[in-house]
């Protein structure tokens, strides 16, 4: 099978994995290494659907001897099956890097032969992509739950970040679900990794150039909406987790109802639920709460209709509102509107005088459901009633729309109808019913190709770079955008 066929297949494999961000670790440029790592978060686009894509995310192998009845993967499910050699996936990812395509890797698998077997073949892939060609990048890569300690520890310190998936929330649903695996499988190499995190740090300590441990910590993901298990039970096992485990992230990801299986849920990805859950995360790990705050009452699932942060505040409305002028950063942190960097340049400001709310505005403090909680020298903006009813109608949303659906790296793709010598690239964007055609221009039909590749991730690159010296230089290989017929755009160098 052809490298770019299996690419096809295990990055679309791939794309149920949601478990991938930014970098989180730091890590400048070596000599005669390749790339670099930021700690604000490698991560310069994302998807129109609000997932990163910067990293080559990919399966090693999607064959699987494991059943997992929520998997399009599992061992039962006749889907067409590949697998990379770690010669391959190594090649093929700095073949991406050099490309300008990505910025790092994110590596996961499904379980070929046994746990060892696949972790081994990890182990290997990471080892050329940081030996053999030096990529000093980021690389995500997933632990495989009943893999040896050895292997584990020999892969933690080539990536950046490693993450082993809890899957879901109750052992009772892994038993059900995915029978080949346990809690205590799961639990395990988390626990070792951070063990081994906490012994890597006195190390590094010692000795300044130690190898580090999974520099950008670990994470887990969820599957949410598969089993029946309410938001109350899924944010407090996240909170355990963080404190547990010490986790960088705990992400969510939405059930995708896979064919032939009558026993699990036939409805839409829950996107909503899962958007509404990221925000509680948010509250546990940025704004001090705690999972028995966030859904204190009777209710056992968060208002889809409504941030848990506004529905925090309504439901203790007897706490607002708050006077800006006097209450301490993490009072101002639990006003609905109202994050951390406003709560800091408030606290800032306020030093050199009282502040009203042109001040406010000013400071680019957002005022659209702040308003409602907050004072400015004892007086509100405007009269506004603190009744939790009105304010529910003022402030309940219901915008997300629960229709998108999880890109893959082949939608990035434009679909190409025609490519002509000399250099163009025709193709087609497709935007609901409306189709427009499209010329770019490249040194060649494959660096036109890259350029638009770029340019969609870049968009705001293509707006800002200059149009004509570029195309017209004989060295620099660019390339440009012609839409409908007039020039729009520089779109990028293809590597
Ligand atoms: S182990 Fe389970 S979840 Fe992972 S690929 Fe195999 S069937 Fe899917």
């Amino acid at each position: 099978m052809e490298i770019m066929e299996k690419l096809r297949i295990l990055a679309d494999s791939a794309k149920y994995d949601v478990a991938c961000t930014s970098s989180g670790v730091d890590r400048g440029a070596r000599k005669g290494m390749l790339g670099s790592a930021v700690s604000c978060g490698i991560c310069h686009s994302f998807a129109a659907d609000g997932r990163c894509i910067s990293l080559l995310k990919v399966l090693m192998t999607n064959y699987c001897v494991y059943d997992c009845r929520y998997c399009v993967n599992r061992v039962s499910n006749d889907v067409e099956r590949a697998a990379f050699t770690p010669d391959e996936l190594a090649g093929l990812m700095i073949d991406f890097y050099k490309r300008n395509y990505i910025e790092g890797l994110f590596l996961s698998s499904a379980v070929m032969k046994n746990p060892d077997y696949t972790m081994e073949l990890l182990y290997k892939t990471l080892e050329l992509v940081r030996t053999k060609y030096r990529f000093n990048g980021y690389v995500h890569v997933k632990a495989i739950p009943g893999a040896s300690k050895e292997l584990i520890t020999a892969v933690g310190f080539l990536a950046d970040r490693m993450s082993v998936n809890i899957e879901l929330p109750s052992s009772q649903s892994l038993e059900q679900l995915a029978p080949d695996k346990t809690k205590e499988s799961i639990l395990a190499p988390m626990t070792q990794v951070k063990n081994l995190k906490i012994q890597n740090k006195e190390e590094v300590k010692l000795y300044r150039n130690a190898p580090k441990f999974v520099p950008a910590g670990q994470s887990t993901q969820l599957i949410v909406g598969a089993t029946p298990e309410p938001d109350k039970k899924i944010i407090t096992l996240a909170e355990g987790l963080y404190k547990k485990f010490a986790l960088k992230r705990v992400f969510y990801s939405a059930y995708i109802p896979v064919p032939k299986q009558d026993s699990l849920p036939k409805v839409k990805p829950p996107l909503l639920r899962e958007h509404r859950l990221y925000q509680a995360d948010f509250l546990l790990r940025f704004y001090g709460f705690a999972a028995k705050e966030i859904l204190s009452g009777e209710s056992q699932n968060l208002n889809p209709n409504m941030d848990p942060k506004c529905q925090w505040a309504i439901d203790n409305i007897s706490m607002f509102p708050v006077e800006v002028n006097k209450a301490d950063y993490y009072t101002l942190l639990r006003v609905p509107g109202i994050g951390q960097i406003s709560a800091k340049k408030i606290t800032d400001a306020r030093k050199t005088g009282s502040l009203d709310f042109d001040n406010l505005k000013k400071l680019g403090v957002v005022l659209k459901r702040a308003r409602y909680f907050i004072t400015c020298k004892g007086k509100m903006i405007d009269k506004i009633s603190l009744v939790p009813e009105v304010l529910y109608m003022k402030l309940s949303e219901n915008k997300i729309n629960e229709s998108s659906v999880q890109m893959s790296l082949f939608d990035l793709m434009p679909q190409q109808i025609e490519t002509s010598s000399g250099g163009q690239f025709l193709y087609e964007e497709k935007a609901g019913a409306n189709k427009t055609r499209h010329t770019v221009y490249g040194e060649d039909s494959d660096t036109a190709k890259a350029g638009l590749l770029i340019k969609n991730r870049e968009n705001d690159m293509a707006k800002t770079a200059p149009l004509i010296n570029e195309r017209t230089s004989s060295t620099a290989k660019t390339a440009l955008l012609i839409k409908e017929g007039a020039e729009i755009g520089w779109i990028g160098k293809a590597n």
